[in-house]
Order: C-alpha cells, then structure tokens, then sequence
C-alpha cells in the first residue's frame, strides 16, 4: 500500500538517530527486546513516564539527552544493528504458505475487527477478543502473510478503573491523544486527512482515517470524531461497545460497511474476507453489492462472497451475539437492499435464526449462512457452536453441524518474557525461535538446569511485586489513597510465598470469587504459619455490568479485612502491562469460569509459556492443554447440585493435598524441584500448540489457501 501518511515529527532527534522515528512508527519494537532496550536506554525514567510509549517519549525528551546518545559509540552499535534488523524484516517479501495459488489472483486478506489489543498505549481494546486480533496480526506480520486489518480509533478506549473507598468501581475516562500516539494520518491528495462516507447509508456517517503499522501489517482505524459528523454520530467510534442498541448498530455498519469502502478507496484488492466475531459482518453485504454493482446476480454474488469469506465465532453465550431489531434495519438499510438487488424480505431474511426468529437480524446467523468457512476457537467450543447453530441446518446431525474449530493461540515473541527468552537462548539451539511453533524444539528445556529456571521465575515474581508496590505507593503519594486501600492495593505481598494470580473481565460467569466460597478454609490456606498462600486479582466489570461490580466489591473489601492476613491483593486497572507483569511473576494461574462459557481463554496460555502452571477448570483451551503433569485440573464431569460449591472444594482439595506441598518440598539449595518439573512440563507441552505461529499456520492451511483458489 503506498497511501499518503502524516508520520509524527520529532525535531529533536538528531540526524545521526534518525531511524528512531522510523522504528517510533512501526509496532515491530514492541515485540522485540533488543528495539525496545533502544528506546529504554535513552533515559529509563522518561521510557517509564511516557506509558512505554516511543512517539511521545521522543518528542518530550529534552534534545541534550538525544544528542549525548547520538555521540555515544556503545549506544550506536546497538542501534545500527536494531535498525538493520528492522530494515531486513521490512524488506522480506512472499509468504510460501500461499504460494501455491493460481497465477493473477490477488491474495491480499481482509481482516475485520472491532477490537485490537497490541500494546498499553493503543486502548483499542477491551479484552481477550482484542488480544487475540492483536496477536494474530502480528503472527500475520512475522510470517508474511499478505493481511491488511481494518478497526476503530476509540479515543475514549481507556476506562481507568479505580475503586472507592466503598470498593466500587469507578471509572475515569482518559483521552487518547492521538498526536502522541503511534498511529499516522492517512492523507488524501489536497493533504487534509482522508475522510471516506459510509455508502447508502442515511443519514450520512463519515469516517476520518488512522494507520498503526504492525511490523508488514497495517492496521487502518476508522474515527468519527470528525467536525464533518454530525455531533451524534461523532461519538459512535468513542468507545467499544456501546449499549444503546441503535447506536451500537451504526457502529457495526461503519465497521463493515465502512471498513469495506475504505478497502476500496485506498486501491487494496483482496480476495478473501475474514471476519473476526460478528461485529463486521455487515461487510459481507458490501461485498456482494459491488458484485452485483458489476453485473452479477445476487445469486452469484452471493456464492463467490460466501465462498470467499471466513467467519470466526467467539462468543459461546447466547446473550453474546447482536441481534438488531428488524424495525431499526429497515431504517438504516432502506436503500440498501435494492442495490443488492433483492427486497426487503429477502433481506431481512439473511439474519433470521431460525431457533428465535421473532427477535431481529442475528449477525452471527447472517456470519454463518454467508460464509463457507466457519470456525470456533477450541475443541470445546466447537461442540458448544454447534449445539448453538443447529437450527440453521435442520437436516443434520448435530456432530456433523459444519462449524470447524482453530484453537487460539498467543504470540510469542509478544508474551514470552525478555530474561525467560535469553535463558532459553542460552540452552536452545540457534535460531529456535524461528521455528518455535514445533513442538520438538521445546523438548530443549530439559537442558535447563532447575535452579536456573527456578531463579529467573524467582526474578520475575519479585518484579511483578515491585511493580504493584509501586502502584500501590504512588496511590498513596500521589492520589492520597487511604491506607486500607493502599493495603488491599498489593504493598503486603510477598515474593517467597506460593502466589496465585486471577486477572480476567469480572463476567459473572468467570466466578472471580469462587475461592472465597468457604471462608474459613480459605483463611487457614492464607494464614497458614508454614505454607500460605497469597492470591493477587486484576479485572475491570463492564461499566453496565453490576452483578459484575458486586463480585468485584466484594473481592476488594476482602483484601482489606485483616483476617485474610494481607495475603489478598487487588490491582487496579488491568491492562496489557499488568497483563505482562501477571503472566510472569505469579507461580499459578486460576481460572474457574462455569464450564462450557468460556470459548478458549488465552491469558493461561502466556502464563504456561513462562512457565507458570494452570489451576483450571476443564473448558475452553484447557481440554487440550492438560496433560496430567503440566498443571492441575478440576470439574472433569458434569455435576449435579450446587455446582460452585463442587468445584471450589475442588480448588481447595487440590491446593491442599497437591499443589501447596510441591511448591514448599525445597531442596537443600532452596529450589522446589518436583515443582520445577512441573514449570517445564508446562512450557514443553503448551508453548508450540498454544502458539499464533501454529493458529495462523492453521487459518492459512484450512481456510485461506482453500478460499484463494475459489475465486
Ligand atoms: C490475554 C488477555 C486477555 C484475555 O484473557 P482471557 O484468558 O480470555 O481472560 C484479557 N485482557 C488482557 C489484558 C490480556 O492480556
């Protein structure tokens, strides 16, 4: 893609660190520790303020400080090379995954999603849906896949979470400034920003456009907060997903109809539509009408878009999928229908689900019947999808219901700690990480010595507790925090001590407070003189969400009642960093949502991947991932009766006889061996399946490859 941008200035930097601005502009830093210690060695503090944000550190930082680096030999070593590397990244071309399609056929792919999480200083996200875009684009970029990616600039996407003295969630809305951010304008020719209308859709919505490049990958995000909008349609791309039923349906039509002219206008010719949960659906439409716009009928138009389109289900509650009601359609899509040639009923016919017709246009019935490749995201999830789509094949058996499954997967270069990475370098072979999705390469960790792995664990745990003392210490300083809050922040945490960490959305059905089902024996793990435990907690409720608030209330004032001995810590504002912290530095990671609601869950995978067991319920990814020796697993079977009583006696049963006895049974060395065993099992046996490298891999083979040729 060759479109105009307007790249950030940065006066300061010397003509001698000039590429500094150029790596500032492109995401491939943050997932490469040599890049990223270029920035951070400018001036640690200054990396540390600007939110580890390159574009706004290098245009605060004061020019004297660019000008010694520029002088400093050692520094420009690292440089040159960081920059080279780049370059030769940037510059390799062809992805032999997709060579085998036939000659003329465009194999640009289309990715639409309503969110991305790529780093803490782009909000575009909410959750595991945006993380998993995030990570499969970049897994696109490092394997050359030719992927361009389509979301929204939501300049309001940051929701500071801070809890009252009353441990209610507030939530403090932050502005994205977009001039200190790393994305660029996109031009047009008279070198305003490019502004591109919604087609036929009235009243008219404009969309102003933004480009993040992500490695070889861009990224174009859509913004309505544009003077040409009206001041009600300014704020449908504020923040994610917008409860006003109406508004959120704007919002998908400038995501997929949007998304699809903006393909359009910016020249990029694509042969295959992947659709990354329901929320862009609407682009199939568009799709087809330019077909027909082409002459085709709405038949043939239909086939080679269905054909041609992927469509990946996330959500495996039925209260997850938008529904849109048919009167609010008609008001939107009144003159859309007769340019697909087709009528009304016909229209409103593509979103029915059979099952629940009475209630509107279903984007997940109208994703399904309108693409030929459709998938969940685990083994699980599969079985539940298909329980959940049968009624659109009414002929057919629910096992042979044609919905596919990708289990999901995490990047690695992203979530794989810098200290862990280098042990594993030292120990592996060259070039490991290059083929780090074959699972014969993780054998390797073997050669590990235990108290080596053991030791880098220990590091990260004491780092992940410095940083939330950290927090903890500024909400006292800065904020004033009372003290009881500071406490329940995380300052009594302790790093010798067994740590559990449980960082997720507070959904309801994630259960966040099941441990707490049995108070007192709760107490007697945390308070034990010998062996305690301490439980660290990290998640943001809906902002709508109260049920979720509650648990979440709840979980806080616990940590600031002394009975529980300061064990239990609640960490505002979980994000990507703290993510990044979490995933490290606790020794294990619960997880006990009610089975068959959770559709894989990926933040277990980057915990197994450093090395940090599973204490998981059996659902999502966790079906495929335990193997009886990489971690622990509980609610094997369907129970009857009170289920959350079931499963936390479990939890505590495990702690109890298995769990807490391995990780305090040390040797004379003070390295818990039996527990190290475990650690390695679960990074062997987890770190390629669990892989985006394997997931794209998969799209590619199953989906793409198979798309292209139908054109
Ligand atoms: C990975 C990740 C998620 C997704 O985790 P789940 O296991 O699906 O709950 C959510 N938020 C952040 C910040 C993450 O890094």
């Amino acid at each position: 893609m060759n479109e105009k941008i307007q790249q950030n200035e940065f006066p300061n930097l010397p003509a001698r660190l000039a590429g500094l601005g150029e790596l500032a502009e492109n995401l491939w830093w943050s997932w490469n520790p040599a890049a990223r210690m270029i920035f951070k060695s400018l001036n640690r503090q200054a990396w540390k303020e600007s939110g580890h944000n390159p574009d706004k550190m290098l245009k605060e930082l004061p020019v004297e400080v660019l000008q010694q680096a520029a002088g400093n030999a050692d520094y420009l070593r690292n440089y040159d090379v960081v920059l080279s590397q780049f370059k030769k990244y940037m510059e390799t071309r062809g992805c032999p995954l997709l060579d085998n399609v036939p000659d003329g056929v465009q194999t640009a792919i289309a990715y639409l999603s309503a969110e991305y999480g790529l780093h803490r200083s782009l909000p575009f996200y909410a959750g595991g849906l945006g993380f998993l875009a995030g990570d499969y684009i970049k897994e696109c970029s490092d394997l050359n896949v030719p992927l361009v990616a389509i979301g929204f600039m939501y300049p309001q996407g940051y929701l500071l979470q801070r809890m009252r003295e009353d441990g209610w969630q507030e939530n403090i809305t932050d502005t994205l400034d977009r001039d200190a951010a790393p994305i660029s304008r996109v031009l047009s020719d008279d070198g305003n920003q490019l502004v591109v209308k919604v087609p036929l859709i009235e009243p008219p919505i404009h969309v102003a456009l933004w480009k993040v490049a992500v490695g070889r990958v861009c990224l174009y995000l859509m913004d309505t907060d544009s003077e040409i909008n009206e001041p009600w349609n300014r704020e449908i791309t504020a923040r994610l997903y917008i409860g006003d039923i109406e508004q959120r349906l704007r919002q998908e039509i400038v995501l997929g109809i949007g998304g699809a002219e903006i393909l359009d206008v910016l020249g990029i010719k694509h042969s295959v539509l992947h659709l990354n949960e329901g929320h862009a659906a609407f682009a199939i439409l568009e799709r087809i009408r330019d077909r027909v716009q082409g002459g085709m009928t709405f038949e043939e138009a239909f086939d080679q878009v269905r054909n041609t389109s992927v469509f990946t289900t996330h959500t495996p509650v039925p209260a997850g999928h938008d529904v849109f009601p048919f009167y609010l359609m008609e008001k939107y899509f009144n003159s859309y229908w007769p340019a697909l040639g087709i009528d009304r009923d016909r229209f409103l016919q593509m979103g029915v689900h059979p099952g629940e017709s009475q209630s509107g246009f279903n984007m997940t019935a109208f994703a399904i019947k309108a693409s030929a490749y459709h998938n969940a995201v685990s083994k699980k999830h599969a079985e539940v999808s298909q329980h959940m789509w049968q009624s659109l094949w009414p002929d057919v058996p629910v096992d042979n219901v044609p919905i596919d499954y990708v289990t999901n997967g995490v990047h690695v270069p992203t979530w794989l700690e810098p200290k862990m990475m280098l042990l594993f370098n030292k120990y592996f072979v060259p070039g490991w990480l290059e083929d780090h999705d074959n699972p014969v390469i993780w054998e390797l960790i073997e050669k590990i010595p235990d108290d080596d792995l053991w030791k880098t664990h220990y590091w990260l745990k004491i780092k992940l507790i410095d940083a939330i003392r950290e927090r903890s210490r500024l909400r006292w300083a800065k904020d004033r925090a009372n003290s009881s809050t500071v406490l329940a922040g995380g300052a009594l945490l302790d790093p010798s001590i067994l740590t559990i960490g449980f960082a997720r959305r507070f959904a309801t059905y994630k259960r966040s407070d099941l441990i707490f089902y049995d108070t007192e024996r709760l107490k007697r793990l945390l308070n034990d003189r010998w062996r305690p435990i301490q439980i660290i907690f990290a998640g943001k409720a809906h902002p709508a969400d109260d049920p979720g608030k509650r648990i979440l209330q709840r979980i806080f004032n616990d940590s600031r009642n002394p009975d529980m001995g300061g064990r239990i810590a609640f960490v505002e504002d979980y994000g990507e960093q703290l993510a990044q912290y979490l995933v490290h530095g606790v020794d294990v990671w619960l997880n006990n949502p009610l089975p068959s609601m959770e559709a894989s869950g990926t933040s277990g995978m980057k915990a197994a991947l450093n090395g940090v067991p599973q204490l998981s319920i059996m659902d999502g990814w966790w079906m495929e991932g335990y193997n009886g020796k990489n971690g622990w697993a509980l609610g094997h079977e369907e129970v009857g009766g009170n289920r959350d009583q079931h499963d936390a006696a479990e939890i505590y049963r495990l702690l109890e006889e298995e769990i807490i006895p391995l990780y305090y049974n040390v040797s004379e060395e003070g390295v818990p061996l039996g527990w190290v065993k475990v650690m390695k099992e679960s990074i062997k046996s987890n770190a390629a399946k669990f892989s985006a490298r394997r997931m794209v891999k998969e799209y590619i083979q199953k989906y793409y490859a198979m798309a292209v040729k139908s054109i």
